[in-house]
Order: C-alpha cells, then sequence, then structure tokens
C-alpha cells in the first residue's frame, strides 16, 4: 500500500497541473481516488472530460464535500507503562 502522499499523485499522465504542488488536500485527493477508479472501471481520458473524473471547469466545487474527511496520519497508540497496567482494573 502506498502512503497517502504517493497516492495523492494521479497514476496516469494527464495529472491535474495542481498534483504537482505540494500541499495536496482532501479534493485533490478525492477526485483523484474517483479519477483512478474511473480507469478501473475502464474509462479512458476521452471518456472523462468533466467535472467528475476530469478537470473540467468545476471540479474543485464538484468535491466541495471533501474538506469535511481530513487528511492525517494515525497518531501511534500509546504504549502502556507498567505503571498503567497496574492501574487499571483486572477484567
Ligand atoms: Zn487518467
Amino acid at each position: 500500500m502506498l502512503p497517502v502522499r504517493d497516492i495523492a499523485q494521479p497514476l496516469c499522465t494527464d495529472a491535474s497541473p495542481d498534483s504537482q504542488k505540494p500541499g495536496r488536500d482532501s479534493v485533490q485527493l478525492a477526485h483523484v481516488i474517483c479519477h483512478e477508479l474511473a480507469h478501473a472501471k475502464g474509462l479512458r481520458h476521452t471518456e472523462m472530460r468533466n467535472v467528475r473524473y476530469g478537470w473540467a471547469d468545476g471540479w474543485k466545487e464538484y468535491y466541495g464535500w471533501a474538506p469535511k474527511y481530513a487528511i492525517a496520519v494515525n497518531p501511534e497508540p500509546a504504549t502502556p507503562t507498567i505503571e498503567d497496567r497496574r492501574a487499571q482494573p483486572e477484567a
């Protein structure tokens, strides 16, 4: 599995010019995922000249729901110390 920052780079050669800029966001990631899934369904770029799969004007607005889903790395779970374990009631 690729790290999120690598997934954000479109896998095809018809990438958005914005994809080369740092600071990728949820909107771009959602769009790239839909674009690549469209390829998996068999669509070609000639069939993707729209806001859903392509970079037609308005694609950012089409994915306006995506900022509700933040892209972040989950923090490592805290390893309980011996004292923490002793303080927990036995199950
Ligand atoms: Zn493509």
